[in-house]
């Protein structure tokens, strides 16, 4: 097969490789495997979303030439959305929590980026990230605030391309999906669109530590426990993107089971950061469920080169409790 030409930058957005993870699929019975997301320009699955969040805007009107973008983000939806916006002509204004990786942060200054760090704090508190950005977005002329928690034109894009892309590189052969949420986007919208082409796919929530959303769905109460220092994933609310999102079961993962699987990802000669070990964790838990025989897809969001700091810092494991692994002993 032969790699298309792509006529612009922005059409290099999705269309990521899927990759067999050995280590998992021998250790279940099943095969695992996972979208490479970090193959994006932007380096993460939030490119997707960016592009279709602008477009959407573009098409409504709410986004003019010269316009600024104002999204709060953990980062990752802030450098799609840095990347869209230097193609198509706009300004972007990231308003971000001051605990994001500092790798994260340079990157955005790097790609143009207006950066506004904020303290972290609850949602509840006007503010919180979300709330700073909204504000920023209302008192900025031809502005649009991006609002990636509750714009749908974020499962959107993955209805319509992750999806489809799932379906057509496993030819209709693949029995679960599960992921992750910091929107939802990607876990919404995947598993719609997955079930509109079969009904029976089983759609998995995978949550950390400190996230609500196993408690909703396991017994209808929005109720976090612990805590988990995964960036960009971990949610306390239903979003607008969440609604009717079709999840069949739910795992809860802990920081220290993820960290296993991104050393274990490594040693096949892949590089993720935590969201995917907790991914990768979650698949695997599906896959015992399930049985032997079966295909599970999961997301493989970021690249661990974007944790230097912080996964990548034996220091910094130490402070958070996590184990320092061997080849980083002694750094
Ligand atoms: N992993 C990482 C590293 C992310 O930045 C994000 C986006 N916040 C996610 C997973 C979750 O994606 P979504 O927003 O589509 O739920």
């Amino acid at each position: 097969m032969t790699v298309p030409l792509a006529p612009h930058a922005l059409a290099l957005i999705g269309n990521t490789p899927l990759v067999r993870l050995s280590g998992p699929s021998e250790a279940t019975g099943c095969e695992i495997l996972a979208k490479c997301e970090f193959m994006n320009p932007g380096g993460s699955v939030k490119d997707r979303a960016a592009l279709y969040i602008v477009q959407d805007a573009e098409a409504k009107g709410h986004l003019s030439p010269g316009g600024t973008i104002v999204e709060g983000t953990a980062g990752n939806t802030g450098i799609g959305l840095a990347l869209v916006g230097q193609a198509k002509g706009y300004k972007v204004v990231i308003v971000i929590p001051e605990t994001q990786s500092q790798e994260k942060k340079d990157t955005l200054r790097a790609l143009g980026a207006e950066l506004i760090e904020v303290a972290p704090t609850s949602y509840s508190n006007p503010a919180h990230y979300v709330h700073t950005s909204r504000r920023i977005a209302e008192e900025t002329p031809n502005a649009l605030w991006s609002n990636q928690f509750d714009n749908i034109a974020n499962r959107l894009a993955h209805i319509r391309t992750t999806a489809p892309e799932i379906w057509a590189q496993t030819e209709g052969r693949i029995d679960g999906f599960t992921c992750a949420v910091g929107t939802g986007g990607t876990l919404a919208g995947t598993g719609l669109g997955l079930k509109e082409y079969r009904d029976d796919i089983t759609i998995a929530l995978t949550d950390p530590h400190g996230a609500a959303l196993y408690e909703y769905y396991a017994h209808g109460e929005l109720k976090a426990e612990g805590s988990s220092v995964a960036e960009g994933i971990g949610q306390s609310r239903i979003t607008a993107n969440l609604e009717s999102a079709p999840i069949d079961t739910q795992y809860r993962i802990s920081d220290e089971e993820g960290l296993a699987q991104v050393h274990a990802l490594l040693r096949e000669g892949l590089c993720v950061g935590l969201s995917s070990g907790i991914n990768v964790a979650g698949a695997m838990a599906l896959a015992r469920d399930m049985g032997p025989g079966h295909r599970i897809v999961t997301m493989l969001c970021d690249s661990g080169m974007r944790y230097l700091s912080t996964l990548s810092n034996p220091a910094w494991l130490r402070a958070k409790g996590l184990e320092v692994p061997p080849w980083l002993e002694g750094r």
